[in-house]
C-alpha cells in the first residue's frame, strides 16, 4: 500500500556517489532519483557543487551526495582527493563507488582503498556502462575490482539505460536508519530551482560550445519570479574576455537562443511548468579571482 506511512516507520539512508570523473556518477543520480537534476556532460569535472538528490519511495528517503571525483593532485599522491568529495563521504552512511566496464584500477583506486578501509562503511561497487559490453568485459571487470575491498555488493549496471538502478536503490534500502526523513516527501533536491535553472544554462553551453570556450564561463540567474504557473527567469552568460562574447552569441544569436531553447525544454520538464527565460551575455574580465560565491560556487 502506498501513501500513509506510519511516521514512525520512515528511515532515511545518506549514499555519496564517489568515482573517477566522466564515469557515470551525474547519470546514475539522475537514474537513481528518475529525474534529471545534476549536470551531465561529457566533460570531465563540471560538476562544480555538490548537489544533493533525493528519493522518498514506500517509507525510505534515499538522500544522494554527487561530488567532483576524484582528483589526483600534481604535486603530492596523497592528496588527489578534493575536500567535497571528503565532506560527502563524511556525511554518507554508505557509498557508491562507480567504475566503468572495461577498466582496470591503478594508483588512485590504491590510495581510495585505503581511506574506505579506515572509513568502516559499507560501500556498493557499481560496473557501470555494461550496456553494449560482453559480459565476459563485465566479468573481467568484476573480477579486477571486486578483491580490492570487503564490498557490501558489487552491482553491474547501465546508469544510460537503468539496468541495475533498482538493485542498487534496494541495496542502499538495508542501510536506511530509523528516525524520520530529514527532507520533505516531495523534494527532489535541496538546492533552489535558482541554482539548478542556472546549472541547466551552463550544461547546455559546456554542450554548444565545445571546447570554444569551455571553462571561463559562469552563469547568474539574475532574476527568477513564478506567476500563474509561469516561471520567468532571466539569466546572465558571464566570460571572461571580449571576444568570447560574439562566439557565446553566435551568428546572428543563433547560439545563444539555442541554448536557451535547449535550456527552457529541461526546466519545463524539471519544474513541471512553462518558463519564459531571457539570456544576456556579458563580459567580466577576472571574474574568477572575484567573490566566487556570487556565481554559484561554495568557495
Ligand atoms: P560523471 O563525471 O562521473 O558525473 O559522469 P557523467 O554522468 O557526466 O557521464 C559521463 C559520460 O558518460 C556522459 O556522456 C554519459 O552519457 C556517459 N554515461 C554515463 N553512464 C553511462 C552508461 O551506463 N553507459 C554508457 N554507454 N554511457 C554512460
Ligand atoms: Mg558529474
Amino acid at each position: 500500500m502506498d501513501g500513509n506511512v506510519n511516521e514512525f516507520d520512515r528511515k532515511t539512508v545518506f549514499a555519496a556517489i564517489i568515482g573517477r570523473p566522466n564515469v557515470g556518477k551525474s547519470t546514475l543520480l539522475n537514474a537513481l532519483v528518475g529525474e534529471k537534476i545534476s549536470i551531465v556532460t561529457n566533460k570531465p569535472q563540471t560538476t562544480r557543487s555538490r548537489i544533493t538528490g533525493i528519493l522518498t519511495k514506500g517509507d525510505t528517503q534515499f538522500v544522494f551526495l554527487d561530488t567532483p571525483g576524484l582528483h589526483k593532485a600534481k604535486d603530492k599522491l596523497g592528496s588527489y582527493m578534493m575536500k567535497s568529495a571528503d565532506g560527502a563521504l563524511d556525511e554518507a552512511d554508505v557509498i557508491i563507488w562507480v567504475v566503468p566496464t572495461a577498466t582496470r584500477p591503478g594508483k588512485q583506486e590504491e590510495f581510495l582503498v585505503k581511506k574506505l578501509k579506515g572509513m568502516e562503511k559499507p560501500v556498493l561497487l557499481v560496473i557501470n556502462k555494461t550496456d553494449g559490453e560482453s559480459a565476459v568485459a563485465v566479468g573481467d571487470t568484476i573480477l579486477a575490482y571486486a578483491p580490492l575491498f570487503d564490498f557490501a555488493s558489487v552491482i553491474p549496471a547501465s546508469a544510460l539505460t537503468g539496468k541495475g538502478v533498482g538493485i542498487v536503490l534496494d541495496e542502499l534500502e538495508k542501510y536506511a536508519q530509523p528516525g524520520g526523513w530529514t527532507f520533505d516527501e516531495d523534494m527532489m533536491t535541496d538546492s533552489s530551482q535558482r541554482a539548478l535553472a542556472g546549472e541547466i544554462i551552463r550544461e547546455k553551453l559546456l554542450k554548444t560550445l565545445n571546447d570554444e570556450i569551455p571553462h571561463g564561463i559562469a552563469v547568474t540567474i539574475e532574476d527568477f519570479r513564478e506567476k500563474r504557473d509561469v516561471y520567468s527567469i532571466r539569466a546572465e552568460i558571464i566570460c571572461e574576455k571580449a571576444s568570447h562574447k560574439p562566439i557565446i552569441i553566435g551568428k546572428n544569436g543563433a547560439t545563444v537562443k539555442k541554448v536557451g531553447t535547449y535550456a527552457r525544454e529541461d526546466m519545463e520538464k524539471l519544474f513541471g511548468c512553462r518558463v519564459f527565460l531571457d539570456l544576456y551575455v556579458r563580459v567580466k574580465e577576472g571574474w574568477r579571482d572575484g567573490n566566487l560565491s556570487k556565481y554559484g560556487f561554495d568557495d
